[in-house]
């Protein structure tokens, strides 16, 4: 094969983001000898942790497993202070990380990628940057992230508001500057669910703009007792191994029985255990059908209800708080603390945008259909344009078109990992991955792994360009769609879909059978030489059938 790649230095791997994908892509590549240029449009590493500062950030999935497994001494040299870290220590983690293992060196920082384009007769990608700079190299690793976007505030009047305005994803300021305002939160998702009790503390008035009641369950958050921390470190492997190989990459708590298996008394004593234990595997996980039968999903989403009619001391608040649009946990749960009692507060009022929208905002006041709210503060909690938006802003684009384009009708991937037509570039925890329903960190170290793997193999068969098939891209988005298909969470509206982003396309963004099960499906296919994957043009074979089916 003539080499026709210029003769001026290229690097090998360019990656795009500095938060738990970038960095790992990077110590990675770096691992097996390959040249890294990496960006990242933040002054530092961190990615949703440097960007997500507001007040009561902090993750749900407990930090002894949300972290990196890669190294021992890594694990055992970190100690977790809580149960669930706040933003400022998962953010140290990470600067950590990046200077443990020398992972600054490979990034530019305040540096936005613009685009990237396939050389095709060089077998290159060259990214622009926002400098106006570009740089050339041979393989493309996306670590944009899945939840690095904010969407657009979709309601007219925004522009007229002139009092102070932030959003909990690009938070700027300091908790002490909503003191004694009247302040406004509009969103009541993961992120408002956090902020909300602590900015309630500080105003002298707070009214949450609610448009669809989720269910919130009590974080539980404590420090970490000393004995836990030891035990865990004295296992750390092994418990590494059970999250790999489980459902959601934290370990398992399998459950075999049915709601209607047992008795209500049996089923209530059973919620209120699971009430108590929270995290992901509380009440959403108690019986094995409560994701996929509606009415034994019902049994669960009352137990909430009754929770907060039983916290929530003004009926009407309360039962506008209650969820009952939605079957719970089919979109994302959230975990808060004093989240429900923060509406007994006298200086708290709820507006629900289902009775009254949103019609404008003027300079000082938030008007829906049942009136004008005076606000001096604004805060949007509104979500991201999750997956699609970061990589769409790459303009990622080969000589036959943009990847907007290729996903006009809605994503099609190969694993979550590769899209046909774009060669040598692949997606670090991306749409059809099981990072929409998992631990993240877990699905992004698998991902990376496979993807260093898959380039090592490439280089070995002396192939320069690695595809993925249109067939087994289609293999996999059957999968995809057959998995959640079978579950409730099909049924509904929510950034999983897509449908939180007007005019985007309704897809559902994950794979959710399971980071154990897609592990094994992913190691298959590496051993059987890589079906679905066109390396140097040639695939062992072009599809991968049902392979969800052939795999435990
Ligand atoms: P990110 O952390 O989003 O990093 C992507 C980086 O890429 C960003 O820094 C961004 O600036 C950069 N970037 C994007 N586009 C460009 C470009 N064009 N040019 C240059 N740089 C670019 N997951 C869990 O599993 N458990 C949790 O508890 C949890 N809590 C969360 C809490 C919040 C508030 C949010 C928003 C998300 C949470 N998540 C959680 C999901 C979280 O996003 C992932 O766990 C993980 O941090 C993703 O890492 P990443 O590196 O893939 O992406
Ligand atoms: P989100 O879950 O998408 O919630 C956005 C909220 O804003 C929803 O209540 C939504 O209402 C509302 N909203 C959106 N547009 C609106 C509009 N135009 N008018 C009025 N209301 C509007 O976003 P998020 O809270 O930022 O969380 C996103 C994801 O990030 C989470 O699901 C989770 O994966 C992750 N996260 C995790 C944590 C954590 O606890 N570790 C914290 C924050 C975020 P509708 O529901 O009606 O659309």
């Amino acid at each position: 094969m003539t080499d026709t790649r210029p003769t001026t230095p290229v690097v090998d791997v360019l990656c795009v983001g500095a938060g738990f994908s970038g960095l790992y892509a990077a110590y990675k590549a770096s691992e097996q000898g390959w040249t890294v240029a990496g960006f990242e449009t933040a002054p530092d590493v961190g990615g949703t942790w440097f960007w997500n500062t507001y007040p009561g950030a902090r993750c749900d999935v407990e930090s002894v497993y949300y972290s990196y497994s890669f190294s021992e001494e890594l694990q055992q040299e970190w100690t977790w202070s809580e149960r669930f870290a706040p933003q400022a220590e998962i953010l140290a983690y990470i600067n950590h990380v990046a200077d443990r293992f020398g992972l600054r060196r490979h990034f530019r920082f305040n540096t936005r990628v613009t685009a990237a384009n396939w050389l095709a007769d060089e077998r290159l990608w060259e990214l622009t940057l926002d400098s106006g700079d570009t740089c050339r190299g041979r393989y493309l690793l996306a670590g944009s992230g899945g939840l690095s976007t904010p969407k657009d505030f979709d309601v007219p009047g925004l522009e007229n508001f002139t009092g102070l305005k932030v959003s909990t994803s690009r938070w700027t300021i300091s908790l002490d500057e909503l003191s004694g305002k009247r302040v406004a939160v509009i969103g009541t998702g993961s992120s408002g669910v956090q902020c909300i009790p602590l900015i309630a503390g500080v105003a002298a008035h707070l009214t949450v703009f609610q448009r669809t009641p989720n269910y919130v369950f009590p974080a539980r958050n404590a420090p970490l007792p000393a004995e836990t921390v030891a035990e865990i470190k004295s296992k750390y492997p092994a418990i590494r191994e059970e999250c790999r190989q489980s459902p959601g990459g934290i370990p398992d708590r399998p459950v075999a029985d049915r709601a209607f298996d047992v008795s209500d008394e049996e089923r209530r004593e059973r919620y209120e255990r699971a009430y108590e234990r929270s995290g992901f595997l509380g009440v959403g996980a108690e019986f094995a059908d409560l994701l996929t039968d509606p009415e034994a999903n019902e049994t669960a989403a009352e137990f909430v209800r009754h929770k907060i009619r039983q916290i929530v001391r003004d009926p009407r608040t309360a039962a506008l708080l209650e969820p009952r649009f939605h079957p719970l946990g089919a979109k994302r749960s959230c975990f808060g603390t004093d989240y429900y009692e923060t509406f007994n507060r006298p200086n708290v009022s709820l507006v629900s945008l289902r009775e009254e929208p949103i019609t404008t905002m003027t300079s000082g006041s938030i008007v829906t259909e049942g009136g004008s709210h005076d606000v001096d503060a604004l805060v949007l909690a509104i979500g991201f344009d999750a997956f699609t938006g970061p990589l769409y802003a790459l303009n990622v684009t080969t000589p036959s078109g943009r990847l907007q384009d290729a996903w006009r009708d809605g994503v099609r991937t190969y694993l979550g990992i590769m899209t046909a037509g774009f060669p040598n570039f692949f997606m670090i925890g991306g749409p059809q991955s099981p990072a929409l329903a998992s631990n993240v960190v877990v699905t992004i170290e698998q991902a990376v792994d496979w993807i260093t793997d898959l380039i090592a193999h490439a280089e070995e068969e002396g192939g320069d360009t690695v595809e993925a098939t249109p067939e087994a891209q289609d293999d996999w988005v059957a999968i995809t769609e057959a998995t959640v298909d079978q579950t409730l969470y099909a049924t509904t509206d929510s950034w999983y879909r897509g449908s939180n982003v007007t005019g985007k396309p309704a897809t559902f963004l994950g794979y959710v059978g399971g980071v154990g099960k897609y592990r094994r499906m992913c190691a298959e296919i590496a051993k059987r030489g890589y079906p679905g994957v066109r390396i140097g043009g040639q695939a062992v074979a072009p599809r991968i059938g049902r392979i969800d089916e052939e795999i435990a």
